[in-house]
């Protein structure tokens, strides 16, 4: 097979390559954290708007690795000339292969930190952005603060070395361009975190106060930091993507990419020195993200929490086939239709019924091989986060969710840690030594699970809740998972 680099993508006729000069496409996004998320998502639209649109050629992506393990990254893209692989599975069979060109530097900073720092103080560097994971924030769950006793954040704000994170970079980076007159960049955060542009504005200006009072009083007057909602499943490259992409297309790639074929980026339209035109290429560019935010958590992952418990309790481990399940289908939708939904705001020119169909296909397809145990996983996390509000704002407006109810029943019989069939069930939880003892005393004393305050409000008090939710777990255990949702969807 062909080695895949900027020389030999002449030769690449076994999948879609650029079709664009990429020599003459320089950096103009700087990006940390690139993962496998990052290559199938944001380099993916640039990529596309490329091969578009001539003028865009201003924004090119230079990746940077910061953690020890990034090595690897650097091992594979700077040999590629940043060039690999995306790989897309639709839920019928059919795979498509493309090469992604958008990414034309990448930085290892451990190997040189200055030539990270020039880069990100270059005036040609106009955006910032981060795939950091939860973790890369560097605040504690506990407090929701700034972590400043992180060792690696403590060694940076000394300044003896150069700096190691991501917040002595950009920081330094910012002073310097402050200093020289240069503008702000937009630091654009595309994690998985609600609020994520609010979460990196606050992090970034906490850093920046325990550097400099001045600097982070022009940080705030100058940088920008808009939201965005990302969505697209990109499971960690399996091991024998490389081999399966080396025989279907001739192409050898040593880091290839898999993802399902959806994807959505919706962005907050709040820029410092301008933006690519994203919207061009499938990119939602709006004044708010928010409403698009709960759209995502009340109906894919709360969607997902609906599914885990019922399709755990009913023998499934994989998602792709408890959503096959008629009944846990049936209870997608309708929980989606009649509850999940008319908590959402008004969102111009999305169909949110087409949403809906869109999920349960997503759900189901079998290509992705998403864990039911890894839905399971940190319950007392996601169920607080996404499917109790639905049920409070219905409450308040004197609306029952009976589904939401049982989907907490469902929770409670599985936080038991026994299966139907009396077979132990692992509850991964920080909670679990609280929740699996409330939930199998809530045998006797029926509210016990759902009456702690932190996780679940004051819904132990409300009937509008309890109702549904005692009348749910009462039947999951008297006449297990299948009859209840039979009767509960009849
Ligand atoms: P990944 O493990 O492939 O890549 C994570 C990257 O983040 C790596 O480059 C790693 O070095 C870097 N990183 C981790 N901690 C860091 C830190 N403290 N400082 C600097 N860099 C750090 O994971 P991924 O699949 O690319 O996912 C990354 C993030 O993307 C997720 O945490 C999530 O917020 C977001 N996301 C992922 C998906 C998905 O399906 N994978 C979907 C939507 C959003």
């Amino acid at each position: 097979s062909t080695p895949l680099n900027a020389e030999s993508l002449a030769r690449i006729d076994g999948a879609a390559v650029p079709a664009y000069d990429r020599t003459a496409v320089t950096p103009g996004i700087v990006h940390f954290g690139v993962g496998a998320f990052h290559r199938a998502h944001q380099a993916m639209y640039l990529d596309r708007l490329l091969a578009s649109d001539p003028a865009a050629k201003e924004w090119g992506i230079c990746g940077v690795g910061v953690r020890p393990a990034d090595s690897a990254m650097r091992d594979v893209l700077v040999p590629q000339d940043g060039l690999f692989t995306l790989t897309l599975k639709h839920p019928n069979g059919d795979t498509e292969t493309s090469v992604i060109g958008s990414i034309v530097e990448y930085l290892f900073a451990p190997d040189d930190p200055g030539a990270v720092l020039d880069r990100l103080s270059d005036p040609a560097t106009r955006i910032v952005s981060l795939t950091v994971t939860e973790g890369g924030y560097n605040f504690s769950p506990t407090t929701g603060e700034f972590d400043a006793a992180n060792p690696d954040i403590v060694a940076d704000l000394e300044g003896s070395a150069p700096p190691s994170t991501v917040f002595g970079l950009v920081t330094e980076a910012l002073a310097r361009r402050r200093e020289r007159g240069i503008p702000s960049f937009t630091v654009m955060s595309c994690d998985n975190i609600q609020g994520n542009g609010h979460m990196a504005r606050s992090t970034f200006l906490a850093y920046a106060r325990l550097r400099d009072e001045a600097l982070a009083d022009w940080i705030e007057k100058n940088t920008r930091f808009p939201n965005s909602m990302v969505d697209r499943i990109t499971p960690a490259t399996p091991p024998d993507l490389t081999d399966e992409v080396a025989a279907r297309t001739g192409i050898a790639d040593a880091w290839p990419v898999v993802a399902e074929p959806f994807t959505q980026w919706v962005l907050e339209d709040d820029f410092s020195m301008g933006r690519p035109g994203l919207e061009t290429v499938g990119v939602q560019v709006v004044d708010d993200v928010i409403p698009y935010e709960l759209m995502k958590l009340r109906l894919l992952n709360a969607g997902h929490q609906a599914l885990c418990y019922f399709g755990y309790l009913l023998g499934y481990r994989y998602v792709h086939d408890a959503a096959s399940d008629d009944d846990i289908r049936t209870l997608l939708r309708r929980y989606m239709i009649e509850e999940g939904r008319t908590t959402l705001q008004e969102m111009p020119g999305v169909d949110v019924e087409s949403y809906i169909d869109t999920l349960l296909e997503r759900f189901a397809n079998p290509a992705i091989a998403d864990t039911i145990a890894r839905l399971c996983q940190d319950s007392s996390d996601r169920i607080p986060k996404w499917l109790l509000p639905v049920i409070r704002e219905r409450l308040a407006s004197g609306q029952r969710s009976e589904l939401a109810a049982a989907v907490v029943a469902s929770w409670t019989r599985y936080a038991e840690g026994t299966d139907e069939q009396g077979e132990p069930i692992d509850v991964v939880d920080s909670l679990a030594a609280e929740l699996v003892p409330r939930a199998k005393r809530s045998r006797t004393d029926p509210l016990a699970f759902v009456a702690d305050r932190d996780l679940f409000g004051t819904l132990a008090d409300e009937e509008g809740f309890t109702t549904p939710y005692l009348a749910a777990l009462d039947s999951l255990r008297t006449k297990g998972a299948r009859a209840t949702l039979t009767e509960l969807l009849s």
